[in-house]
């Protein structure tokens, strides 16, 4: 308990300087695996703190690792700093404005996530020396969590092959221990090839690529009915053959989503959907190129773990929110609608609580609510190794994830306050760990357990290699 205190004043001694590096990712976005100054800003911070760093970790140039410490557990705190398209945003403001720009925004929060994660290995770490004991602790900078897989890449490239516990974070807007509950997630591309023609002097000689794509996605809207329930499917046109509706579409091209409950219900849906365009192709004569982009596992919970971390939160209390936070945030929430709010608490299995715009509770563990019916790439890290993650309030109830509401929250006090409630979680967690042997070996077994029966395949393909962007010219 005396060491908990300890660790997390080691949190608040360096508090402002990782709000600023927050700060300073939020305002520099970059999507998948294009985080070149991102990466950059953690990796000097890493130097900065006396890390230990290896860069172009699993061999991508955004990926970044920092250890410190001597002997003992390897305990790994994962952060994320990849931002989203679409979600730009001006800060701080409770109505829709974009910045000016690429249009990029940190519509998930993950300038926070990684901040924090951060601070925690920085705390970890400086309490570690302060105290000359053994252990090891590892901060790890995943990008492209969004679409990209990153994480499943390097567990497949053995980054996390000597780590003994996982633990990380998700800005949210209610603080508990979440359920683990994730799908699985392929995303596969399916680029039709047909033949052009005039469409009008001779349409019997073109075979349609767009044809081909607009009967595979009504066949798959067929096969909807068919699936588990817990299911998700969905699609993006990536190529419509071209914008001259007299000219018959030779290539056109359609990404899909394909999420299920485990890794084996997904590969059964992958083959049905990649049926559907073979058959599309058959119908149309054309041909289809099938290549899967990435794919992540389902996420697998530990409950010594889980357990653990929801004492820290429970000793730490709610975040410590002020009427200036609670007053933007029912700015925000005057955004919303009565649903989005609704839809908050019915997921996380708790009555409403129509007094408070931001979380100054904790969720109960027993509290069972809807399943995250998301997908990350954490999940796979879950799979190699015993992994803890924790959701702490940043943002008000009821803010969707990805929308320009969590973009417009990202740099606020409360968003700086949460991360810091995040950073000392972590840490205390990291501390129980490598303080408690007998909840170290406990960790481990429950991962054996939930191994044994299905071990893990990496769903990824092993042709399949990361989409790596290049390095951007300096203006
Ligand atoms: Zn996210």
């Amino acid at each position: 308990m005396q060491n908990s205190e300890t660790i997390w004043q080691m949190v608040d001694a360096k508090r402002t300087e990782f709000e600023a590096l927050s700060d300073r990712i939020w305002g520099m976005p970059e999507i998948a695996y294009t985080e070149y100054r991102s990466v950059a800003e953690h990796t000097a911070m890493l130097k900065a703190q006396g890390f230990r760093v290896t860069e172009n970790l699993a061999g991508i140039p955004t990926a970044v690792m920092g250890e410190a410490g001597e002997g003992g557990p390897v305990i790994a705190i994962l952060g994320e700093y990849d931002a989203l398209p679409g979600l730009s945003q001006e800060a701080g403001i409770a109505e829709p404005k974009p910045l000016p720009g690429n249009g990029y925004g940190h519509g998930c929060g993950h300038n926070l996530l990684g901040s924090a994660a951060m601070l925690a290995a920085t705390a970890v770490k400086d309490f570690l020396e302060a105290t000359g004991r053994p252990g090891r602790v590892r901060y790890y900078g995943c990008p492209a969590e969004e679409g990209g897989a990153a994480k499943a890449f390097m567990v497949r490239a053995g980054a996390f092959k000597d780590v003994d516990i996982a633990i990380t974070w998700h800005p949210a807007s209610l603080t508990r221990v979440g359920e683990a509950l994730s799908l699985a997630n392929t995303r596969m591309d399916f680029h039709f090839t047909g033949r052009a023609s005039h469409a009008a002097a001779a349409p019997h000689l073109g075979r349609s690529a767009l044809d081909a794509v607009e009967l595979m996605n009504v066949g798959v809207n067929y096969m909807r009915e068919h699936m588990p329930s817990d299911a998700r499917i969905h699609y993006a046109m990536l190529d419509s053959g071209g914008i001259a509706p007299n000219v018959v579409q030779a290539s056109a091209k359609v990404r899909y989503a394909i999420r299920a409950r485990d890794l084996a219900g997904m590969l059964a849906l992958n083959e049905r959907v990649r049926k559907i365009a073979q058959g599309a192709a058959l119908m149309t004569e054309t041909t289809v190129a099938i290549s899967i982009m990435s794919a992540v596992s389902n996420m697998l919970g530990n409950t010594p773990l889980a357990e653990a971390m929801h004492q820290n939160l429970l000793r730490l209390g709610p975040v410590p929110f002020d009427a200036a936070d609670r007053d933007y945030a029912a700015q925000i929430q005057a955004t919303l609608s009565e649903e989005d709010i609704l839809t908050d608490y019915r997921r996380v299995g708790i009555p409403p609580r129509p007094d408070t715009p931001l979380c100054d509770f904790i969720v109960p563990r027993e509290a069972k609510g809807e399943p995250m019916i998301g997908s990350t790439d954490v999940a796979d890290v879950s799979w190699v190794v015993p992994t803890v993650e924790v959701r702490v309030a940043t943002h008000a109830i009821g803010t969707p994830g990805h929308s320009w509401q969590i973009t417009a929250q990202g740099k606020a006090p409360a968003a700086h306050k949460g991360m810091v409630h995040a950073a000392k979680a972590m840490a205390g967690t990291a501390l129980d760990v490598l303080s408690d042997e007998l909840l170290l070996a406990r960790a481990k077994q429950d991962h054996r357990e939930r191994t044994a029966a299905t071990p893990y395949v990496c769903p990824i393909p092993p042709e399949v290699q990361p989409p790596l962007q290049p390095r951007p010219q300096a203006a």
